[in-house]
């Protein structure tokens, strides 16, 4: 029987479902028994055999009358921030370790109606602060290329399970880079779309101004039907833009459609690579990134070069003020959602204690990892009075600032910007388990674009570290709304390279 490890890309394996070489019920069956024998426990949080093969079964009902779309009985799981009905979803913290939603996520929705099968849900940092997928309640997750290292945070389990073979997509949320980065160092792609796109509503709320949901998969070209299902106006998310180019369906929701979007730019001549300006931002080139992770980068610049672009050098000289400026707003925000784990509202609660005050705060204490507790505090701190204005104000103009940077660059001097996801290729687990503010430090180029509410994506683009074995990601930054454009890039860079097709030895 043919199995899920036979298939690359959504493309391929939605030809064979569509031609009846594999049934998707069949599918199912073995990427259920492939999850639930991997070699890392902690990559799944959530597996209910029973729920995933309803899914398999009605997808194999669409198969069978024609209804079936690009998704349509393809393998996917999703990050357990997204709330599920049915399966657990508990952020990865010991707070939420028993909790069942009463409704989907919009995006599990959307993923569901288009047709895609859910394995269940992947593990992740608790509450999505993190950068190495070691501060989930239920241990640390394994990167598939050296079982030694992370998998990158905080949608850690989400990039190990694509990188694994375990699905072709995962669902996973980006705040200050957690999209790009897992993706980055476990060889896949993903794409943090522009803030707004893709509706928040049903996941777990970490830095609202800044959280925003994306794919991730082997290639540019799987991440498209992805992106497709996931984004869209939702009326029950305050902050979801009616996306430009949309077109409203059934439902009356506004899908981007960047199938369209891609189809056209291809149209347009193998892409508009001639004379494309690709804007590389000195200060990304600093004393702290890695010289494997430069050569791979400076190696892809070359790449796009031969295909017509030009590259331009730019500067955003904020930089620097990104990790300061995000680590106030984001705890604030934080300390903000978080208060509604209390014990009562929602969360663990402490089996003994004197009156309601010790309640909350023994329930939150014994719910909360270090890291969140921490986030917190700060939080907490920043926004108290006669702090508000020294920190968090000032993070806010400084927030600016960095958007007006990108703003610039992205209006006079060039089209993308293209430089490093991380610094360097993925740590070994354990390493700043002392020293949390370095793991902070590492995401010096990714919070900017969040910050900014900038689409970003991350695209395998070499290999480096110990004997040159750990991925590396090229990340790719565009103007509002130019997912599409982004997509049609890195699909062009990946059909003249094969870093994307690089699998871990035992997936
Ligand atoms: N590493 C960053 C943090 O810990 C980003 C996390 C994220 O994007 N969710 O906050």
């Amino acid at each position: 029987m043919p199995s899920l490890s036979q298939f690359r890309s959504i493309q391929a394996l939605g030809a064979a479902l569509r031609s009846r070489q594999i049934s998707a019920t069949e599918l199912a069956t073995d990427a259920l028994r492939t999850a639930h024998q991997h070699p890392d426990p902690n990559v799944f949080l959530h597996i209910d055999d029973d729920l995933t093969l309803a899914q398999a079964q009605a997808a194999d009902q669409a198969l069978a009358h024609d209804r079936a779309g690009p998704l349509t009985g393809i393998p996917i799981a999703h990050k357990d921030l997204f709330v599920t009905q049915g399966w657990r979803t508990t952020a990865a913290s010991r707070m939420l370790a028993n909790y069942v939603s009463p409704f989907d996520a919009t995006v599990v929705s959307q993923l569901q109606q288009a047709g895609a099968v859910s394995l269940g849900k992947l593990s992740c940092d608790e509450f999505a602060m993190g950068s190495g997928n070691e501060n989930s309640a239920f241990g640390s997750v394994q990167n598939p290329w050296d079982t030694q290292r992370i998998p990158g945070g905080s949608s850690g389990g989400s990039a190990a399970a694509v990188a694994a073979g375990l699905v072709l997509g995962a669902t996973g949320t980006d705040t200050g880079g957690s999209v790009r980065q897992p993706a980055a160092y476990c060889g896949v792609s993903g794409i943090k779309p522009t803030y707004g796109t893709v509706s928040r509503y049903g996941i777990i709320a970490y830095a609202s101004s800044l959280d925003q949901a994306g794919p991730l998969a082997r290639s540019a070209q799987d991440l498209v039907p992805l992106l497709d299902a996931m984004s869209g106006f939702d009326p029950q998310d305050s902050t979801s833009l009616e996306s430009c180019d949309g077109q409203a369906n059934a439902q009356g929701r506004v899908q981007a459609d960047y199938t369209a979007a891609q189809a056209r730019f291809q149209a347009a001549g193998a892409l508009p690579l001639q004379g494309l300006r690709i804007g590389v931002p000195r200060e990304f080139f600093n004393e702290g990134l890695a010289d494997d992770v430069g050569a791979a980068i400076e190696a892809a610049l070359q790449t796009f070069e031969s295909l017509g672009a030009v590259r331009v050098d730019i500067s955003l000289p904020r930089t620097r003020l990104a990790i300061p400026a995000y680590y106030v707003i984001a705890p604030a925000e934080a300390s903000s959602n978080l208060s509604r784990y209390d014990g009562v509202r929602y969360g663990h609660r402490a089996d003994s204690y004197t009156d309601l005050a010790d309640m909350t705060s023994r329930s939150r204490t014994e719910g909360f990892g270090d890291e969140v507790r921490r986030r917190i505090l700060v939080g907490t701190y920043v926004l108290s009075h006669g702090y508000y204005d020294a920190y968090y104000l000032q993070a806010q103009r400084v927030r600016r600032m960095i958007a007006d940077d990108f703003q610039r660059a992205l209006s006079q001097d060039c089209d993308v910007i293209m430089g490093p996801v991380t610094p360097t290729t993925a740590r070994l687990i354990g390493d700043n388990r002392q020293d949390p503010i370095a793991d902070w430090l590492s995401d010096i180029y990714t919070l900017g674009v969040s910050l900014a509410g900038l689409p970003g994506m991350s695209i395998p683009c070499g290999f480096g570290g110990p004997g040159a074995r750990l991925p590396i990601g090229l990340q790719i930054i565009g103007r509002y709304f130019d997912e599409g454009h982004l997509l049609a890039l890195a699909d062009r860079y990946q059909q003249v390279t094969d870093w994307h097709q690089h699998t871990p030895e035992y997936a």
